[in-house]
């Protein structure tokens, strides 16, 4: 008897080609947090060719703060000098031993890992023609809720303007940075519960910029304010300061700049130095780091708050196919800043759906985010 069911082109399907692509794309007001001011996202976007004649896309970031010292050129270099070696020839699907290889070429190298990570995702997808959420294990969401970041500007009244187009855009959580000038962080925040009320959720990020006790005394002014996290008060290498803060605080503590990989996180959960991890595609190294970390920080009792650097399409579904497949519970996460209005412009056929502060899952093959070669073209810098 033959079997009359179709086999997909995967056996013996190989990457035949491995592009690194840097862009530079501008935000449209310069962004500023306590670790200074950005004029524009620095970007590389990741291109897997496969001899099936698919092409799997995926990206990352060059966001230079404390804990990233990437650049441009050397996220290039690594992609194209170290990686794409231990690409070429692979089956796309072989993930598992691939990410391995990857770390164990350049140790620590989860921004570069990222861009491929999600590329070997999107192939993949193209390749079975599925989404990626159904690689992940299917389906729980159709959409994930957003929160809108407020860089630190020069006067209260230029936050309040800004915290109102964002609620009436329909972002129902504000994640307003903080850390420069503590006075004025406690005076920015008591206007904002004063015009707006209680009716939305207002985080804080210090980007780690405080010493202890400045954090001390600045939390606890805020604690009358009904703060859902302060989010990485203290240096990136404190986790007993972040401990200490825990238990002096009633604002509970996230971590983001303190975790890169597992153990990273695993070591925040042994010292309890918070109950709230934000990840990042760029920062923990794609889908295939960042879910691990999920199911880390979900059997530990933490929050989840899904994350990037200002990004673009790519780097956006990649989120929103991580949190479809999740099963547990979200926090309205930063992961789409860039695609809702900070970037000057995208590099996909069509935007991202997003409705009221609602991202949309894309439901197409891959990321579902079809790359448009003249918008790459435009915002390429080696060109
Ligand atoms: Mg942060």
């Amino acid at each position: 008897m033959t079997s009359t069911l179709l086999r997909p082109p995967v056996s013996g399907t190989v990457i035949t080609d491995v592009q690194a692509i840097p862009l530079r794309v501008p935000f449209k007001t310069a962004f500023k947090f306590s670790q200074g001011e950005r004029a524009s996202a620095e970007i590389v976007l990741v291109r897997l060719k496969a001899d099936s004649g698919h092409e799997g896309m995926g990206e990352t970031q060059a966001w230079r703060r404390l804990g990233s010292r990437e650049t441009l050129p050397g996220l290039v270099s690594k992609i194209e000098n170290h990686f794409a070696p231990l690409l070429l020839g692979r089956s796309p699907f072989d993930i598992s031993a691939i990410m391995s290889d990857l770390e164990n070429e350049l140790y620590d190298s989860l921004y570069a890992q990222a861009a491929v990570s999600d590329a070997l995702y999107d192939l993949q997808g193209k390749i079975l023609d599925v989404p990626v959420y159904h690689l992940l294990g299917g389906k729980c969401r159709s959409s994930l809720d957003m929160c809108a970041p407020i860089s630190i500007s020069a006067s209260i009244d230029k936050t309040l303007d800004s915290a109102q187009r964002l609620i009436e855009r329909g972002f129902k959580s504000l994640l307003l940075k903080i850390g420069i000038d503590p006075r004025q962080d406690v005076k920015t925040v008591a206007a904002l519960r004063h015009k707006f009320g209680t009716d939305f959720t207002l985080r804080v990020d210090a980007n780690a910029s405080l010493v202890f006790d400045d954090a001390v005394v600045l939390l606890k002014k805020l604690e009358p304010y009904d703060i859902d996290t302060a989010e990485q008060p203290l240096a990136l290498h404190d986790l007993h300061g972040m401990a200490e803060l825990a238990r002096r605080i009633d604002i509970p503590i996230m971590v983001d700049e303190s975790v890169g990989k597992a153990s990273d996180l695993i070591n925040v959960i042994r010292m309890r130095a918070a109950t709230v991890v934000q990840t990042k595609q760029a920062k923990n190294g794609g889908i295939w780091r960042v879910r691990k970390l999920w199911d880390i920080a979900g059997a530990a009792g933490m929050r989840i708050y899904p994350g990037n650097h200002p990004s673009l399409g790519f780097a956006t579904a990649a989120v929103a196919h991580l949190g479809a497949s999740w099963p547990g519970p979200l926090l309205d996460g930063p992961f789409a800043m860039g695609v809702s209005g900070e970037l000057v412009g995208d590099v996909g056929v069509s935007p991202l759906r997003i409705e009221d502060g609602t991202l949309i899952v894309p439901d197409g093959p891959g990321l579902g985010f079809i790359p448009d070669e003249d918008q790459i073209r435009r915002y390429r810098i080696d060109a």
